[in-house]
């Protein structure tokens, strides 16, 4: 699964209309979409998907937020796939995000940053078996 990353456009980014916007520029950059869908987490759903960010002051509003509105988690395809889509993702703050990342360009602030990207191959393996089954997946890893 070394090619595969989970992806979520946040709920800033989907209510801010800039979702299309996101998906091209994924699309632009060679990433190939396996899966998508859109879904409007509960409180509990954020709050286990974020589980390993349970001690830090943001827990609260970074879950909050997250179950605020729809996200649109996606599975994206490409050599490098984690490490590759979080340098088009940019900082996590965008003020120090680098030109030409989604975050620099449609991110509102640290925590309302529109894109999430798995850290790890490890991590990207959980995240998208949070939110997919393997029969909604496109292909063969
Ligand atoms: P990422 O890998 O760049 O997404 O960053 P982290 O793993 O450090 O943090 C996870 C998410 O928590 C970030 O994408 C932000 O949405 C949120 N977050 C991180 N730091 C802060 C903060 O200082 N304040 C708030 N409100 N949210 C934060």
């Amino acid at each position: 699964m070394e090619n595969i990353t989970l992806a979520i456009i946040k709920p800033d980014a989907v209510a801010a209309g800039n979702a299309g916007k996101i998906i091209d520029r994924i699309l632009q950059t060679g990433f190939k979409i396996r899966a998508s869908r859109i879904i409007h987490l509960t409180r509990g759903q954020a709050e286990d998907f974020y589980a390993v960010h349970r001690e830090r002051p943001f827990y609260d509003e970074l879950t909050t937020f997250m179950s605020s509105a729809p996200a649109m988690p996606l599975v994206l395809e490409k050599s490098g796939a984690v490490e590759e889509f979080r340098k088009l993702m940019g900082a996590t703050d965008p003020a120090e995000a680098e030109k030409g990342t989604i975050r620099k360009d449609f991110a509102k602030n640290k925590g309302e940053n529109a894109v999430h990207g798995s850290d790890s191959d490890e991590n990207a393996q959980k995240e998208v078996a949070f939110f997919f089954a393997q029969s909604d997946i496109l292909g063969n890893f």
